[in-house]
């Protein structure tokens, strides 16, 4: 019942997100919907401390680091409560965005990272659904939205090339557990597509 996004910036997550929540609260379901870096009031103080546009960006091992410490307490206090009750879980973003960002991207090393992810989260989603779009497309999407205005401008084009990839690759590894969808379409589309994928689920 645990169920991730994943993918660059204005993939369409929240409006994704959102429908998800509603296909399964529409069938009585309880449904715990959360975000990463963030989910709890430590974990989001953290994501403030990543996300501050007025200090430097952190070293890669120091970013690798707080998202797993963001992510430690987030699982602890949100994730598996919930899951022990019996709720959904929809988180927008997981350990696989550490493997795609600080991996692919940063460059740091992917066995150091499956280290952690073993030793301080322990858990894997069932179901991750990568909502997969051309760097340049999403770029014109995500512009102007809630993140920092020059945080995307400030990294390069290949970062995100290599996180896209490192998304994809991951998808191509794990094919029982990613769906991927084509985020270039409309994000009413790409909304529909992710509910399509739960519900065989769901519905078996
Ligand atoms: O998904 P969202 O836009 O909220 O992500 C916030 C920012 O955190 C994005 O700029 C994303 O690139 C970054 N991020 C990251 N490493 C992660 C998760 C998110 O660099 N593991």
């Amino acid at each position: 019942r645990f169920v991730t996004l994943e993918g660059g910036e204005g993939a369409g997550k929240s409006t994704t997100l959102a429908a998800l929540r509603d296909y399964l609260r529409a069938r009585d379901q309880e449904v715990v919907t959360t975000r990463e870096p963030g989910g709890t009031a430590l974990a989001e103080q953290i994501r403030a401390l990543l996300l501050d546009p007025h200090h430097e960006p952190p070293a890669p091992e120091t970013e690798l680091l707080l998202m797993f410490a963001a992510r430690a307490q987030h699982v602890r206090e949100v994730i598996l409560p919930a899951l022990e009750r019996g709720a959904w879980v929809i988180s927008d973003r997981f350990t696989d965005s550490s493997y795609a960002y600080q991996g692919g991207g940063r460059g740091l090393d992917a066995g150091f990272i499956e280290q952690l992810e073993q030793r301080v989260v322990g858990i894997q989603p069932a179901l991750t659904l990568l909502l997969d779009i051309g760097v340049v497309h999403g770029r014109e999407r995500a512009r102007g939205r809630d993140l920092p205005p020059d945080r995307i401008e400030r990294e390069r084009d290949e970062f995100f090339e290599r996180v896209r990839d490192a998304f994809l690759e991951r998808a191509a590894q794990e094919p029982g557990r990613f769906r991927v969808i084509d985020a270039t379409q409309s994000i009413a589309t790409v909304a529909t597509q992710a509910v399509a994928c739960l519900a065989e689920r769901v519905e078996g």
